[in-house]
């Protein structure tokens, strides 16, 4: 099997280290023989959505990351919309710089959030980007208040997760689902309401023909004793059970936040916990373009 990755970050959101070339030359270095980037999403008229947000806002912390967004207009969790191409230009450099020794591609891991669906759609059927993956941080608006990966998860919020990962797969927008286990962060009993969610999401995944993602990030912050158990926050034994009952086709993903990311190590980490959880993996998949209606027929689909 060959050693791919298509999850990979850059400076450019405020919150990881590292040039698009830092990163390619860091997979290079590893033996990484494909390579896709997909920094977190630049949104338009950022700004107007997260004052649509306001409303939403629970407690100073939420409060105090929206006013830090708002000011930024963006980073630390996304880069500025006004990035777009000088990101794409980067990576549209690195492919022909290293084009002998590795493939890269263009991508962007993604928010569910549907009043941006028709701009992704744009963002495929313009050719700007090769794939999107959907990383579902966030209930609707960009702020703490709506993140699943928030501490005190309640059933009303894992039951909201489900409902928007399955609406969001549906679009075809998403080549695959990354970290699909981040609302067990904070919902820690893995309770009869955890399994319906997860056998709901690995199901859906698997009649649509779209991975799921067994995902570093987590790895990287250790296991935690979760009620007497050792568990990473992300990826969650629990949930990678029933995956593999299922038979979901498995992609690793390193979740690249810094050029070190990259290593041998953590590789071992993932490709060992896929086989104590007899999962399906996979190198590569397929590039989804998306089949959202208003769009049929007025453009070229590759
Ligand atoms: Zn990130
Ligand atoms: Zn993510």
């Amino acid at each position: 099997m060959k050693k791919t990755n298509f999850h990979t970050h850059t400076y450019r959101c405020g919150h990881a280290n590292g040039t698009e070339e830092d990163m390619v030359q860091a997979a290079i270095h590893m033996g990484i023989e494909e390579l896709g980037i997909s920094e977190h999403v630049p949104l338009p008229h950022y700004r107007q959505h997260l004052l649509k947000s306001l409303p939403a806002v629970r407690g100073v912390r939420s409060l105090l990351s929206l006013a830090y967004s708002l000011v930024k207009n963006g980073p630390g969790m996304r880069m500025p919309h006004k990035d777009l191409d000088s990101y794409l230009e980067a990576i549209e450099d690195c492919q022909k710089k290293y084009q002998d020794q590795i493939i890269i591609y263009k991508g962007f891991e993604a928010e569910g959030l549907e009043e941006y669906f028709d701009y992704y759609q744009s963002l495929l059927y313009e050719h700007k980007v090769d794939y999107l993956i959907l990383g579902h941080h966030f209930h609707k608006h960009c702020i703490h208040s709506d993140y699943y990966g928030k501490d005190h998860m309640k059933k009303k919020d894992i039951y909201q997760y489900c409902n928007d990962v399955e609406k969001a797969l549906e679009t075809g927008l998403f080549s695959y689902l990354a970290h699909p286990d981040l609302f067990l962060i904070g919902y820690q009993e893995f309770d009869l309401d955890a399994r319906t969610v997860s056998q709901r999401i690995c199901e859906k995944a698997k009649a649509l023909h779209i991975p799921l993602e067994v995902n570093a990030g987590g790895m990287r912050r250790g296991l935690r004793n979760v009620q007497g158990e050792m568990l990473y926050p992300y990826p969650n034994a629990h949930f990678w059970e029933i995956a593999g009952e299922i038979g979901n086709d498995v992609i690793l993903g390193f979740d690249a936040h810094d050029p070190s990311d990259f290593n041998e190590g953590m590789y071992k980490q993932m490709m060992q916990f896929c086989e104590e959880h007899h999962l399906n993996v996979i190198d590569h998949f397929d590039f989804l373009q998306g089949h959202f209606e208003k769009f049929q027929g007025e453009y070229d689909i590759r």
